[in-house]
């Protein structure tokens, strides 16, 4: 069943991508083992580049905070062998904690870029995505993408698909820098990014608890169920779509 808005109801369409755009089995089962059978490998290769040493960096300050926080990280060390060493022991700890790092997250950006760019890794949409953003392309609706993946990570999927390079099919990509995905402040900020009233915002997610914050916000929202999602009914007045091709806009 097609969800159909006004033409002029809808100025930005915003979607999450894990279970929206792309199977979460994708981001599951293809990026974050490829992070984890790279990162050794990735961190000996680059360990003199600028990018890897940040992300060192950023690292060493948080293990310091699991060390403070009692939480028991693995040993570090600063010497030059042992420590790359630990830094993968350490990345590979937070892995297993499903941990929300930011020097995790950018080391698997560029662990990632080089599988993209390389062709060992291929990004995967659901088929009625290009399409859909062909059409709202041509509607001269503002397309954006709202993940909690890096803005690296985002562009690199979007530009590495197997029907080609879709970034010039999307105005923008936000990531977390903008706020939670569960605080309305977030897609006020999205909104505003995109020169946008927010009642004219639209948001699309598998994810019920974004969903509520972006209402709250006074954003119009779809719940995407997509193949390989959780099951899950759609919440009393939350309207539910099972792919692109299911929003109308326009006559
Ligand atoms: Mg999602």
């Amino acid at each position: 069943m097609t969800v159909q808005f006004p033409r002029d109801a809808v100025g930005a369409i915003v979607l999450d991508i894990e279970g929206t755009t792309t199977p979460i089995a994708f981001v599951h089962d293809a990026l974050f083992p490829f992070a984890r059978r790279h990162v050794r490998e990735h961190l000996q290769e680059h360990r003199g580049g600028a990018e890897v040493r940040e992300a060192i960096r950023r690292l060493r300050e948080e293990w310091a905070d699991d060390v403070a926080r009692d939480a028991a990280p693995p040993p570090w060390s600063d010497e030059p062998d042992a420590g790359l060493l630990s830094v993968a022991a350490y990345v590979e700890w937070l892995m297993d904690r499903d941990r929300k790092s930011p020097g995790l997250k950018l080391l698997q950006g560029y662990i990632w870029e080089d599988g993209y760019r390389s062709g060992a890794l291929t990004g995967e949409v659901f088929p009625d995505v290009v399409p859909a953003l062909r059409r709202w392309r041509a509607s001269e609706i503002v397309v954006a993408i709202y993940s909690s993946g890096s803005v690296l990570a985002q562009q690199l999927l979007f530009g590495h698909t197997p029907t080609g390079d879709l970034t010039p099919l999307v105005d923008r990509f936000f990531d977390t820098e903008v706020g939670g995905k569960t605080s309305p402040d977030s897609y006020r900020r999205i909104a505003a990014a995109l020169h946008c009233q927010t009642d004219r915002l639209l948001f699309v997610s598998d994810a019920s608890k974004e969903l509520d914050a972006a209402r709250q916000a006074g954003c119009e929202v779809l719940l995407c169920a997509r193949p390989g999602n959780p099951t899950q009914s759609a919440p009393p007045g939350l309207r539910m779509i099972h792919g692109f091709d299911e929003i109308g806009v326009g006559e």
